[in-house]
């Protein structure tokens, strides 16, 4: 079975919208996204372009402030400090990489961690690995909807993450170890790297290499998903980090790139800004 996330995405679209109508009814005013690019790199662009596109179709109100990518760090803090006590603001995001003079840490730590849309906030990371109420990341949060929707019983599964990022591979590996997966998380260091992913019955994938994952590595029946975003050295074309076409045939379920869990993660950041919309209409 191939998951497609651009499917599931639609349905939440759809959902939050139908939400976003009533809300606006209730508290007088729809959630306000508010993304910050800094520079003009192709794929933040594009990224950003997306993220506003998201945000009108569910009725949000969207806003991108441009920022050129000679802006001083703390001009980018006060902008932050303005935007977090703009009380129509309810999700900040601002969109990384950053210009190599700008602390990514320090910008993060800036944002309230109340309108922190990306979960990166140290409170947010610390809440999730606390079991307290937060902001989940997008990536690994979209990747449990995407489990979910395809009927995968998470608990008791043998779960391997490969990847131990902050924004990937370690919150997913937390997400699957609270619905009680056992979890492997395996990084670059990690040793007979096959045997490990081939005991796996859910596989999760975030390392940054095209086709890194082939099909010897898989067991059959094994439920993979996808994250990783390459160019195929190849084709030039977008591929994920799992060899898919090799895989696909071992494979119960799998999710494909493009199309799998890319458009969950912009699902998701729709859902953590209403989720910080309500905090902030309900306090
Ligand atoms: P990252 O910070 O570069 O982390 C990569 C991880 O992969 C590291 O933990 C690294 O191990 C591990 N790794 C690298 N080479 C390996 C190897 N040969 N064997 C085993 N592990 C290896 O990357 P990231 O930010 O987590 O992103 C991972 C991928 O997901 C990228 O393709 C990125 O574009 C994609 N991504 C997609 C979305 C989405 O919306 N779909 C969102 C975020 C990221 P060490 O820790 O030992 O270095």
């Amino acid at each position: 079975m191939i998951i497609s996330g651009k499917e599931l995405a639609t349905e939440v679209k759809q959902r939050l919208a139908a939400e976003v109508a009533e809300y606006d009814k209730k508290y007088g005013r729809v959630p306000h996204l508010v993304v910050v690019l800094v520079g003009n790199d192709p794929a933040s662009v594009s990224y950003v372009t997306g993220k506003a596109k998201d945000s009108e179709e569910v009725g949000f109100k969207s806003t991108t402030i441009k920022k050129p990518d000679t802006i001083s760090e703390e001009e980018l803090i006060a902008l932050i400090e303005e935007l977090n006590e703009d009380k129509e603001v309810d999700g900040i995001l601002v969109q990384l990489p950053l210009p190599k003079h700008i602390s990514e840490s320090r910008i993060i730590e800036t944002i309230s961690h109340e309108k922190d849309v990306d979960g990166f906030h140290p409170l947010n990371v610390a809440a999730l690995w606390q079991k307290q109420e937060g902001v989940v990341a997008c990536t690994p949060k979209g990747v449990i909807e995407l489990l979910d929707k395809a009927g995968i019983e998470i608990e008791g599964k043998r779960a391997v993450v490969i990847g131990r990022s902050n924004i990937v591979g370690l919150p997913v590996s937390k997400l699957l170890l609270d619905r009680n997966a056992t979890v492997t998380i395996a990084h670059s260091r990690t040793k007979n790297l096959a045997e490990i992913t081939r005991q796996a019955e859910i596989l999760v994938v975030a390392i940054g290499r095209p086709k890194f994952v082939k099909a010897d590595m898989v067991s059959e029946g094994v439920v993979i998903m996808d994250v990783g975003v390459n160019r195929d050295p190849e084709t030039g074309k977008l591929c994920g980090d799992v060899d898919f076409e090799g895989c696909k045939d071992k494979a119960s379920v799998i999710t494909p790139v493009p199309g799998g869990c890319g458009p969950m993660t912009r699902a998701c950041l729709l859902e953590n800004t209403i989720e910080c919309y309500l905090r902030q209409m309900n306090k």
